[in-house]
């Protein structure tokens, strides 16, 4: 069984019943990912004794490292590190450090109990230098009362904090670069995303669903709730086209096609109890991504709709893209909007836009 200790930054900031609360969250969590292993707080840590995969760890939201370490009481130390070096392949190493961390009271410093294993660690393996800038290996041990940890690796979690801890918020979930990025974002924060994909078809291709559905899953490892929700909008944007082109006033399409997106989405929110919408929109990224535009697109819904990629270059998100295992999906060429116009509105009014849709005449 492997014994793996988890530390959390930002849970520790909270007030006491808070702290509980996220804990038990990030617990649940933990447990429900494999049923055979237990979990346990204690000390500021949590603990897992079980097979969870480290790659599935690095994806739990409010954890920011962990270790996979062996543990023994503090008068079998010396031997237990000699016997963890050996494994670790100590004697062909150039350099190490001790790294120890103490909690309790002892009759010596964390300096001392590092100074004394690192003598030992030299004499048992003649020869490895110790280097505590630079080390080619690493020796960390916790000492927290009698109980002693030892492990020789630090892995970066996903940060944040603990999934659902402040509530739920809808997605519109287009499985292009950006969407998937933001409902991460807000994953990161503590949000359940609920995803909801328009299909536009006959104006898109039938893969343009696909690749929703497919991103959808890299993020199901991150929510494991995650489940795409489908509304079907192509007649309404056909209604749309026909409406506005004998007008000369298509550069309204996307507007009016976002505006009902946004009324759908906030009307299953309300439905779910999500306090919330997000998009992918970001400020100047394409034509129709107006700080005009925008705020024609919030009066289309009372609820706040949340846009955590408005300030980062188009670099920054597909390296978070990449990052979080969403890039390679998320660019498959599926063809664009056939509905766009050449054009779109860069400027629009809220008024404006309002009277075309009383004419329309369209309610979601
Ligand atoms: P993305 O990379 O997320 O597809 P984009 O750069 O293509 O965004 P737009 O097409 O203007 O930009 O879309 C802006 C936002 O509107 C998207 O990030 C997404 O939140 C939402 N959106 C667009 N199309 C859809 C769709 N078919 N279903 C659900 N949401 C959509
Ligand atoms: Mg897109």
């Amino acid at each position: 069984m492997t014994l793996y200790m988890l530390r959390y930054s930002e849970i520790s900031l909270k007030s006491r019943p808070v702290r509980r609360r996220w804990e038990d969250a990030l617990i649940r969590q933990l447990k429900d990912m494999d049923k055979e292993c237990k979990v346990w707080k204690s000390n500021g840590r949590i603990w897992i004794k079980g097979e969870i995969p480290r790659e599935r760890l690095k994806k739990v939201f409010g954890i920011v490292s962990f270790s996979e370490c062996e543990r023994c009481a503090l008068s079998e130390l010396s031997k237990h590190v000699l016997d963890f070096c050996e494994r670790k392949g100590f004697s062909k190493t150039e350099s190490f450090a001790v790294r120890v961390r103490r909690k309790g009271t002892h009759d010596f410093t964390s300096q001392q109990k590092a100074a004394e294993l690192g003598a030992l660690i030299q004499k048992r393996f003649k020869g490895p230098k110790v280097d505590l800038k630079h080390p080619t290996k690493e020796v960390f041990i916790e000492i927290r009362d009698d109980d002693c940890y030892i492990f020789d690796e630090v892995i970066r979690g996903a940060g944040g904090i603990p999934l659902g801890v402040e509530g739920k918020v809808v997605s519109l979930f287009s499985g292009g670069i950006d969407s998937p990025v933001a409902t991460w974002m807000m994953m990161k924060r503590g949000c359940e995303v609920i995803p909801i994909y328009f299909d536009i078809s006959p104006f898109a291709d039938e893969e343009a669903r696909r690749r929703a559905e497919r991103v959808a899953e890299v993020l199901a490892e991150y929510q494991p709730s995650f489940r795409l929700r489908v509304e079907k909008h192509g007649n309404f944007l056909n209604r749309v086209k026909n409406f506005l082109t004998p007008k000369g006033l298509e550069r309204y399409t996307c507007i009016l096609c976002k505006r009902r997106m946004y009324k759908v989405a906030e009307k299953l929110a309300v439905k779910e109890g999500a306090k919330g919408l997000v998009t992918g929109e970001n400020l100047g990224q394409v034509a129709s991504q107006t700080l005009d535009n925008l705020s024609v697109l919030d009066g289309a819904c009372e609820l706040p709709v949340f846009r955590p990629l408005i300030g980062f270059d188009k670099v920054e998100i597909e390296g978070l893209a990449r990052k979080i295992g969403t890039f390679e999906v998320a660019t498959l060429d599926v063809g664009g909007c056939k509905a766009a116009p050449r054009k779109p509105a860069t400027k629009s009014k809220l008024e404006r836009i309002l009277e075309l849709e009383m004419e329309l005449g369209e309610n979601p």
